[in-house]
């Protein structure tokens, strides 16, 4: 048995040392990745009730030369553990920044913003605010044409500090979302004095509306708060015209998911644009 327990705790630790392994191998890749311009933004649709656009999400993706593309499900983790999820995130800023810029050429709708997801690790930087407004500076990007999607855990660490650096964003004229709302653990309580400008519900939570009422229920009351806070809603993971039906009779301001269309890269985007402008 003395035996055992020590092999178990042998393969535990070489499984463990293989997961490092990889982690790191990956980490490397990413860095020179980023040096190799391998990674772009892929932007998805928003839409409001009438399925007219009012903006869109710019998901990052990995094709790395030579390789196979690596999900965000992937590397993303990989990225936050090993910190290189700032210099990623930073270009990722400053690529929405660039790419709002460009949009301004077209005639886009007023209400239009491009939502960028901002990692806990980049929030919780001391100089954020700063290397924000430098990136506007830089990109003479329009604060209110971007959103900002923040999740829980840009909140626990010092709800104050997070306070004070959501209202330093609104007062520069950016939205701030709080994203993947319904899967964290942060009482309702703590976000009710939080400047955000909408909730964003989880796929996760828009999946089972069609099984079960409990699921309605939760999504039901999810929009019920926010609408009682002033805040905007918005559904992602959208993909039946049923969800789409319950969420626009319980009065979600705007609904993003392959119903509409999946993300695509940039170019794909502006032709979607073009479509979607001349109706
Ligand atoms: P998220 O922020 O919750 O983004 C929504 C995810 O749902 C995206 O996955 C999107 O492609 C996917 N999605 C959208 N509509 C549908 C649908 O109708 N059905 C299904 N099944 N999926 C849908 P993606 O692009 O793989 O990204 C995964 C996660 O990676 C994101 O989840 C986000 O947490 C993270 N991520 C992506 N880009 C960035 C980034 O630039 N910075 C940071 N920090 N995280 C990012
Ligand atoms: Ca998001
Ligand atoms: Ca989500
Ligand atoms: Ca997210």
């Amino acid at each position: 048995a003395k035996d055992l327990g020590r092999n178990r705790i042998c393969f535990y630790s070489q499984a463990r040392q293989a997961i490092v392994n990889t982690r790191s191998a990956m980490a490397v890749d990413i860095k020179t990745g980023l040096d190799n311009d391998e990674f772009s933004l892929y932007l998805q649709p928003q839409v409001l009730k009438n399925g007219s656009l009012c903006g869109a999400e710019a998901l990052l993706r990995w094709l790395p030369s030579n390789r196979t593309p690596v999900s965000p499900g992937t590397f993303i983790p990989v990225a936050e553990s090993t910190g290189l999820i700032l210099p990623l995130g930073a270009w990722v800023l400053k690529q929405a920044c660039t790419i709002v810029t460009d949009l301004e050429k077209y005639q886009l709708p007023e209400n239009f913003a491009l939502a960028v997801n901002i990692s806990a690790l980049q929030f919780a930087e001391e100089n954020f605010i700063e290397t924000v407004k430098q990136v506007f500076d830089d990109t003479g990007a329009s604060p209110s044409r971007l959103k900002f999607e923040l999740t829980e855990t840009c909140l626990v660490q010092d709800i104050n500090r997070a306070r004070n650096i959501m209202k330093a964003l609104r007062n520069m004229g950016l939205q701030v979302e709080l994203d993947d709302f319904g899967t964290g653990y942060s009482s309702l309580n703590s976000i009710k004095n939080l400047p955000l400008t909408a909730l964003k519900i989880d796929a996760s939570l828009i999946r089972d509306i069609e099984k079960d009422e409990p699921s309605r229920a939760i999504v039901r009351a999810a929009l019920a708060m926010a609408r009682a806070m002033s805040l905007k809603t918005i559904a992602e993971g959208v993909e039946t015209g049923s969800q789409m039906a319950y969420l626009n009779t319980e009065g979600c301001d705007m609904i993003q998911g392959y119903l509409f269309a999946k993300p695509m890269p940039y170019e794909d985007f502006l032709s979607y644009l073009g479509r979607k402008l001349k109706i």
